[in-house]
This record gives structure tokens, sequence and C-alpha cells, in this order.
């Protein structure tokens, strides 16, 4: 049995960047970029109006009032995506709409609301004095060109999906998703919509299994319920070790009779670095690798499966994935939490802000096979072994479950 410290920095040791590969900007949601995205051009374009408006010379309108309007002559139209090629002489100005290219020679936007107002005629009076840039966005202002937009490992969410988009990026290179194996072991295991007969229990890691890994943006390309049987075990790790980037696997690596996964890795020749953390739940987790594979063995029970995704391999995958390690977060308890005298202890929990602090405390559900212990969960909470339990008060660690909230 080793520390949990320990069995992660061993997992670090062996973790493997994945390849990159083109996606269009249409297929890019929640992958995660291989390069920096840099401003290709400089934003925005070409100084423009923020107004639909009058583009003039500040200098012809000084002193303009409701009692003293300017009369200047309109030479042109300027509108998104048909600037006008005219430059500006004394006295002129051109209508010119939101986005439009400022013409050559003005220098300030007089809001249509403090004119005569748009009609066909050649002249319009101006109400109100604009000083130079009024109303007018600057080449530049927002981005300069070759700026990094976005850097490498970062997500992709609409935020950067319309970064993107307005740099003209229709295809950029992302990670390639890990294909990822998953697996269940035990004769117990029927799937949700059949009967249950005496001793069956539903198969639910898989489901939590799948959905955690699309969440992280990966591919499940193996998926099975497999007996508990060598011969089909041996079959499914096999091909899983030749095609996929990550084995995950629920169940079957404890001390039962029937656990047999373990032996099925070592005979198919899988490294094994440990097989046993000193953590409560989910003790008997076992990681390897073979093949430029890396192996998870988590434990069957509901919860040790789903905070042993969530603490063993969901950061693994983040990191082949390129994406920054983010900093461990605390939070204060508001009640106690159980340690264990020789383990690390996890549980899910619940974390809030209070007078802009995060606090935190554990499920009463405390068992390893009560999975309803995570529906109102949105964090896991971990303490290293003690004595004695922590007391409200006590900082511990808090790992926010990515999709849901802290309110
Ligand atoms: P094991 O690690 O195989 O000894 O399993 C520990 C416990 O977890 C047993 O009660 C199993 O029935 C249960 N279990 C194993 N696999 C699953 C699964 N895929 N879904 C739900 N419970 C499971
Ligand atoms: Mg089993």
């Amino acid at each position: 049995m080793i520390q949990v410290q320990k069995a992660k920095s061993i997992i670090k040791d062996h973790i493997f960047p994945l390849e990159m590969e083109n996606v269009p900007l249409g297929q890019a949601e929640n992958r995660v970029l291989s390069q920096d995205v840099r401003a290709t051009f400089p934003m925005p374009r070409f100084d423009n109006s923020a107004m639909d408006g009058f583009a003039a010379r500040s200098v012809d309108i000084q002193g303009a009032s409701q009692s003293h309007s300017v009369t200047l002559k309109v030479v042109g139209i300027s509108s998104a995506g048909s600037p006008s090629e005219l430059a500006l002489g004394s006295g002129e100005c051109i209508q010119c709409m939101t986005g439009a290219e400022i013409p050559a020679g003005a220098d300030t936007v007089v809001m249509v609301e403090h004119t005569s107002g748009f009609s066909g005629s050649d002249s319009v009076q101006i109400f109100l004095e604009t000083p130079p840039g009024k109303h007018i966005r600057k080449k530049g202002e927002e981005i300069r060109e070759g700026d990094i937009l976005i850097s490498k490992g970062t997500r992709i969410t609409p935020s950067e999906i319309g970064t993107l988009a307005t740099f003209g990026y229709g295809e950029f290179s992302v990670v390639k998703k890990p294909r990822i194996a998953i697996f269940g072991t035990g004769d117990e295991l029927v799937e949700p919509g059949s009967k249950l007969r005496s001793g069956d229990i539903y198969n639910s890691n898989l489901y939590v299994f799948a959905e955690l890994v699309e969440k992280i943006g990966g591919e499940v390309t193996m998926r099975n319920v497999i007996k508990d049987d060598k011969d089909a075990l041996r079959s499914f790790l096999s091909r899983a070790l030749n095609t996929c980037d990550v084995i995950i696997s629920s169940g079957g690596v404890s001390m039962g009779r029937f656990d047999y996964v373990r032996d099925v890795f070592m005979e198919l020749g899988v490294q094994e670095y440990f097989w046993k953390v000193a953590q409560k739940p989910g003790k008997p987790l076992f990681f390897g690798s073979g093949n430029d594979t890396l192996i998870f063995g988590l434990p069957g029970n509901p919860v040790s499966s789903y905070i042993g995704f969530m603490e063993w391999v969901w950061s693994v995958l983040e990191t082949m994935m390129g994406i920054p390690e983010s900093k461990p977060t605390t939070g204060i308890l508001t009640e106690p939490f159980p340690r264990e005298k020789v383990k690390y202890r996890y549980l899910f929990g619940q974390a809030w802000l209070e007078n802009g602090k995060l606090v935190c405390k554990p499920t009463i559900k405390i068992g390893s096979h009560m999975l309803s212990s995570s529906l109102e969960a949105n964090c896991i909470l971990g303490s290293e072994q003690g004595e004695i339990p922590l007391k409200a008060g006590d900082e511990i660690y808090v790992n926010i479950l990515p999709w849901k909230n802290i309110q």
C-alpha cells in the first residue's frame, strides 16, 4: 500500500501527451487548443464608427449646439461593408453607419440624434459639437496584430469559438481526443432497463464513466460489461491495449475470489506501478501501462469508482490534453470531517461561499456503496490521515466538480 502523494507522483512520470489534429470551427466545442492562436490582423481592422451618424471634421463643428447649428455638406455614405472612397474636405461630412469605415479626413462622429437626421438632402444641420475621436473605434485598440489571442491548452468554449471566428480561423489544430476503453466486471451486473434477478445489481459505473469521459472531451472507443471470466477479459483488454490511450475499469481489482482483472493485466504484459493506495474509499487502485496505454483499475463500489475517476483519472486526462494543472483549492469546514488513521479520506461534499470565503461540509452518507451521496454534492473533499476528525473551522482540500456551480 502506498501513500496518495507518492502514487500521484508515480502517475505523473508516465503521462504522455496526445497528438494533434485539425478540426473545423463548427466541430471545435470542448476541444483543447494544441497551439497558441494569434491575431492575424489588428482589431478593429480599421477605424470605424461606433454609432449611426455623420463622420465629420471636428474643427468644422466647434461650437455647434441646439441653438447654433452648423450646416455641413453631405458628400457620401459609408456603411458596414461599403466604405466610402472619398476624403472629406472643409465643411463636408459623410453619413456613416455603425461599423462603417471612417473616411479619410474625418476625425469625429456626430450621432444622428444630434443632427437634422438622415435624408436625401445634400446638407445636414449639426446640433452638437463633438471632439476628435468621439464615437470612433480606433484600429488596433482592442488587439494588435500578432498578439496571442488564446493560449495553447485552452478548452474551447463559446468565447473561444467567437474569437476564432472573428479572426477568420475556419480550422485549426487541437489535441486529439483521448481514446478510452471503459469496462466493468461482475456476474451480478445488469444493464439499466432490464429486469433484476435476485443478487443482481444495475451497472451504474460505466454510465458515470462514459459521462465523465464525454465531459472531459475524450472518446469512449470501447465499452463493455465483462463477466467474471478470464477469457472474455483477456480478449477485451488485448484489443484495448492495441487501440486505446487509456483503459479505465471498475471492479474486479479487489481481493475477492473472482477479481481477475489484475491477473489478466499481468498476463498481457502490463507493467504494474502500484495496486493499493492508502485511501478510503478505493484502496485497491491499480495503475499500470502497456503498449503506450495507461491503465487505471478502479474498485467497483460506485462511490469509489466515481471519486476514483475524479481524483486519479480526470487530471491525468487533462495533462495528456495539454491543459495546465490548476492549483488545488481549499475550503473551511463548517462541520467535522471524519479522518482515517492511516488512509487519505475522500467524501462527496457541498461547498459554497460565505462572506466571500469558500466553506464546505461532507455528505453524511459515508459508505462507498452510497452513490446518492453524490446527488447533492458539488465537490469532493479530501483529508490526510489523522487520529481525530477535522473540526469546523479547519481547512480542507476541495475538488469542485467542474460541471457544478458554487452558490
Ligand atoms: P468489486 O470491486 O468487483 O469487488 O465490486 C465492489 C462492489 O461494487 C460490488 O458490490 C459490486 O457489485 C459493485 N459494482 C461493481 N461494478 C459495478 C458497476 N459497474 N456498477 C455498479 N456497481 C458495481
Ligand atoms: Mg466484482
